[in-house]
């Protein structure tokens, strides 16, 4: 019945048994991924805090192999680009069935390097969304017309070529799934991190209070909350001026009014 796998993988023990037929649980954030590579998935998702909150049914995970969909005795799905040129092209017809046929509630996504580049913003109205169809690339990438007729959006992890859609899958899946409430257990480290409130993080430390002749900065040590408060606000504004103009730019012209000195 399913010669060539679609994959859902949700509540279950190790990541090879999260592969578990088509049933979907209601109201759980699902991500569905249609590629030439099922077998990747869940990968890095089904380990730690994902991988947990995946097993207790708090987000979902369906990995839809496009061969399913292929034609002949080698289920192509791709073909030599017109106009000629190395590589291969996935074809618009194919993805156009996949699309019909597995398509959810939710964005439909083309992780391409001539995408929007991704950011914690997009992560977090996803998560706030019902879920996203993903469509991974190989090879030269897909035809175009099906990117029209679908409106599908391209979403881009960076301004580099990886081989395939399914590592900046997995990060656009990271990067969302990790905001959906019980997934990290500890929501408190959410609001402090990079980019939530438009800041790089301030330096982390833990124990040894020395190491290497190198100290734990002393406020750190004092158990005086503001203080401590300051200091990280500090380090993170001299990081993101130092490291992301960009960010700065953002962030200073958004708090003009209460940060003048700036
Ligand atoms: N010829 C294409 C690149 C194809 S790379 C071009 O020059 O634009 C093959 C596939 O990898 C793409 O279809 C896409 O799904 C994925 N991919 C490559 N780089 C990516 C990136 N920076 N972000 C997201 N997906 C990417």
């Amino acid at each position: 019945m399913k010669s060539h796998g679609r994959k859902s993988i949700q509540a279950s023990v190790t990541p090879q048994d999260l592969i578990a037929g088509d049933q979907t649980l209601a109201g759980v954030w699902q991500a569905t991924v249609l590629t030439l590579l099922p077998d990747a998935f869940p990968g890095v998702l089904g380990q730690s805090l994902t991988g947990k909150a995946l097993k207790d049914g708090l987000w979902q995970l369906d990995a839809v192999d496009l061969r399913r969909w292929g034609e002949g005795r080698h289920r192509n799905v791709d073909d030599t680009p017109a106009g000629g040129g190395a590589g291969m092209v996935l074809r618009a017809d194919i993805l156009a069935k996949a699309i019909e046929d597995t398509r959810r509630p939710g964005p439909l996504i083309y992780l391409s390097p001539r995408g929007k580049p991704f950011d914690q913003a997009m992560a977090r109205d996803l998560a706030l969304g019902p879920g996203v169809t993903l469509l991974c690339g190989r090879f030269e990438g897909v035809d175009e017309r099906v990117i029209e007729q679908y409106g599908i959006k391209e979403v881009s992890l960076g301004d580099f070529v990886l081989t395939g859609g399914e590592i900046a899958a997995q990060a656009l899946i990271d990067a969302t799934v990790r905001l959906i409430p019980r997934v990290l257990g500890n929501q408190a480290s959410l609001e402090e991190e990079s980019f939530s409130d438009g800041l790089l993080e301030h330096p982390q430390y833990t124990r040894p209070a020395v190491w290497n002749g190198r100290e734990i900065p002393e406020v750190l040590l004092s158990g005086h909350h503001a203080k401590i408060a300051d200091w990280r606000r500090a380090e993170a504004e001299r990081l993101t001026k130092e490291r992301r103009p960009d960010l700065w730019r953002a962030y200073t012209g958004r708090d003009s009014d209460e940060d003048q000195e700036l």
